[in-house]
């Protein structure tokens, strides 16, 4: 293992994203007028009204420890996508339950597969448990099945792949992800992650719950962060075989997710025209943004998610992009951590900020 994967950082210094700055009507930065934050893939429609309600009844309960096997949320993410019960585990967020995947399957030397690009989770939670990271180069922002096979050895027990990705908002067909899976050696598991599958196109793109519902090394990780807007309460869930589940409660605290945040996630699974509006605004404007930035010079990878990652032309740097935008009020992710130095990630919002943010970069470029 890579000693100095284990050893301190820095802690990362207060940015632009200091929470004043993008809390509409709180105090901005001088010339920062009203924010908006389009740098973490959240929903901009915020969360639905019936999870809110949900939210502030669990006033009550504050002093209650939650339901450690969170049943009342476990029935209803299994009625609502037709999975049994048992066969599901419920995390702080799917960041957890990524952590627990990982603990779960690295013993110190072992490697986890993903792409050049993936989300970052997946190399912390394999650092954490002394597990090596192995990236397969993702030419034109696409994973390819082949190069994450070429990276597969003795060691592999995980290979990640984000269904859109983030950042990059490209996805691998069902075909791919079959593919993938088919050619995995024993022993070796898939995780989908599919945190922003809800926003694709396709209505039936997660089939990676299906895949495995079909197999016996297929894990499916979901969010509440993102679709259903409910990012600080941290809920997250995963589908998987039930060896798998067995072992990640062995190791999961029991009471990780919390009462309010069992409270919303359910009202939010039950609020139909919520994730409906939410869906449709991205579907919307996803192409709309798509032309009209391509129109503008910049370099657009198509996407399924609910953001944008936009390349900028030689001599035109992302970085003075970014603070440029923030000037108007559009708080956007740089991805130099990401190893994208020339990109931005720019998460899709209302019809107001998605015409703010072509304007803004046209006059920047
Ligand atoms: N997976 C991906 C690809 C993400 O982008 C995110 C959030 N940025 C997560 C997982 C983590 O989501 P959660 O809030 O459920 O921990």
């Amino acid at each position: 293992p890579d000693a100095r994967a284990r050893a301190p950082r820095p802690l990362p210094k207060p940015g632009i994203l200091d929470i004043a700055q993008y809390v509409p009507g709180k105090s901005a930065a001088e010339g920062v007028v009203d924010p908006v934050k389009l740098s973490g893939n959240e929903n901009i429609l915020g969360s639905s009204p019936k999870a809110r309600e949900a939210y502030a009844s669990a006033i009550d309960q504050l002093h209650l420890y939650p339901d450690g096997r969170a049943n009342i949320l476990r029935e209803a993410v299994s009625a609502t996508f037709k999975l049994p019960p048992q066969n599901l585990v419920f995390g702080c967020g799917s960041d957890e339950l990524i952590h627990l995947i990982a603990q779960v399957f690295l013993e110190p030397g072992d490697n986890i597969v993903q792409a050049e690009y993936a989300f970052g989770a997946y190399a912390i939670a394999a650092r954490a448990c002394q597990g090596e990271v192995r990236s397969a180069p993702e030419p034109n922002f696409r994973i390819e099945v082949d190069g994450l096979l070429e990276l597969v050895d003795e060691r592999t027990r995980l290979v990640f792949v984000t269904n859109p990705a983030n950042p990059t908002g490209t996805f691998l067909t069902g075909e791919e992800l079959r593919r993938l899976q088919a050619a995995l050696p024993p022993g070796v598991a898939l995780v989908i992650d599919a945190a922003y599958c809800e926003f694709a196109d396709d209505p039936n793109f997660d089939i990676g719950l299906e895949l495995a519902q079909e197999v016996e090394n297929v894990i499916v990780t979901r969010t509440f962060s993102k679709l259903h807007g409910l990012a600080a309460l941290r809920v997250g869930w995963a589908y998987a075989p039930e060896p798998i589940i067995d072992a990640v409660e062995r190791i999961r605290a029991p009471f990780n997710v919390n009462i309010p945040a069992q409270l919303a996630a359910v009202a939010s699974l039950g609020d139909e025209e919520f994730q409906q509006k939410s869906i449709a605004l991205v579907r919307q404007w996803r192409p709309w943004l798509v032309q009209q930035l391509g129109g503008i010079g910049l370099d657009v990878i198509p996407s399924q998610a609910n953001f944008i990652l936009v390349g900028f032309p030689p001599g035109k740097s992302a970085a003075e992009a970014e603070a440029f935008l923030a000037r108007r009020g559009l708080i956007i992710r740089g991805l130099a951590g990401y190893g994208l130095p020339n990109h931005l990630r720019l998460t899709i919002g209302r019809e107001e900020h998605n015409r703010a943010m072509v304007e803004a970069l046209a006059d920047f470029l």
